[in-house]
């Protein structure tokens, strides 16, 4: 393979170094639960997201999980209540949606960001809806004036999936006092799964949250549901950022700037060099913070035999998601609604290498040219 889609180790051998040194901290240390490492990690994230508290947990699906779970226990939400998510989500959004006891109400998202917006929102709110959930999709920031307008007109609760969008950052104000993802909302939750544009050497995630009652709730459903030693307020759960995670990725969320910086110019040479007719390119911002370009989703009509073109010419790519949540077997329950911009994106998106360390500049633009000679 000649352009691999996403080769994690050469996208972290610049990072070896510091990565081996950062390991055998953590080795000689003797803590391997919780500790220094995991608490500066937290400190961070909190310091770049501008929020009051941030929470290391296992994955990004359990930052979900326990936000969700933590609004049911903090009284603030009651089971069965309305989710509104875009339904070209990753599944695991919805699936956190589900495991609390709450109801997903899957909505079609705006076709040139391929994310949730405020109209769509606002098309699809019921007296059934309590939470919005903007997922910052391929890096994209879901955010506009008139989400937050909605969400504070109707009390609504606001908790964004920040897996894919770590640094991302919207023009338009938040709830509080932080424009970038995580801190827009009244909760965040973020992955640091290898793939992702900080990514760990293992699971790991976090959440994020300027609520002191939601914080303390996942802090203790994350341990047990235990508030001190011995003590257990709620039937919680384990889920914990371990050191080791915390030490790799204190490495690399220095690099976080620069890392994307690195996907806006592989973001930028598609755009200068794609001009096949048959191609729509995803939507360019001068802003380098409006989208992390977490993944660089290009559509065809043709879809599969671009891709199949692609491949024999030895760029890998992939589908993210080739399924929408409506029509996945788990979710048969949902399989009535007609989200026809979720269907058609399902069938002609297709994902470009676009990892820093792993695709050069150069390779991007010969991608490129090799997509223009599709016909
Ligand atoms: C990766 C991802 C998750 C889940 O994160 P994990 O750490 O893999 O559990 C959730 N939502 C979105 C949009 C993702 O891309």
């Amino acid at each position: 393979m000649k352009y691999p889609l996403c080769d994690l180790k050469k996208a972290n051998n610049r990072f070896a170094p510091q990565l081996r040194e950062a390991a055998t901290r953590v080795i000689d240390s003797g803590r391997y639960i919780g500790g220094a490492e995991v608490e500066l990690l937290e400190s961070d994230i909190r310091l770049l997201t501008s929020t009051a508290t941030a929470i290391g947990v296992g994955n990004g699906l359990d930052a979900l999980r326990l936000a969700l779970r933590a609004c049911i226990l903090a009284g603030r939400l009651n089971e069965g209540d309305g989710v509104i998510v875009a339904a070209n989500t990753y599944i695991a959004s919805v699936l956190a949606i589900s495991d609390a006891g709450l109801k997903p109400v899957l909505v079609d998202p705006d076709e040139e960001t391929m994310c949730l917006n405020g109209e769509a929102v606002r098309r699809n709110l019921t007296p059934e809806v309590k939470v919005i959930m903007p997922v910052h999709l391929y890096g994209r920031v879901a955010w506009d004036n008139e989400m937050v307008q909605i969400a504070r007109q109707h009390n609504l609760l606001v908790i964004e999936d920040v897996a894919q969008a770590i640094g991302a950052k919207s023009p338009a104000d938040g709830l509080f006092d932080s424009h970038t993802a995580g801190g827009l909302g009244h909760i965040g939750a973020l992955s640091f799964y290898p793939t992702k544009n900080v990514g760990a050497l293992g699971d790991a995630g976090m959440v994020v949250t300027n609520l002191p009652d939601i914080a303390r709730i996942v802090r203790a459903l994350a341990n047990y549901g235990s508030d001190h030693r011995y003590h257990n307020i709620y039937k919680g759960f384990n889920s914990r950022l371990d050191p080791m995670q915390a030490a790799m990725l204190r490495v690399k969320l220095a690099h976080e700037e620069e890392l994307t910086a690195e996907r806006f110019a592989l973001a930028m040479a598609y755009r200068n060099t794609i001009n096949n007719p048959a191609v729509k390119l995803p939507l360019m911002s001068s802003r380098v913070t409006d989208c992390v370009w977490h993944q660089y989703v290009i559509r065809c009509r043709e879809r599969e035999r671009l891709r199949e073109f692609l491949s024999t010419r030895g760029v890998e790519t992939d589908i993210h998601y080739p399924t929408a949540v409506h029509h996945q077997p788990c979710y048969s329950e949902l399989s009535h609604l007609h989200l026809p911009i979720s269907d058609k994106l399902a069938e002609e998106i297709l994902s470009l290498p676009i990892t820093p360390g792993c695709t050069s500049v150069r390779e991007a633009a010969e991608i490129g040219r090799i997509i223009n000679e599709f016909k």
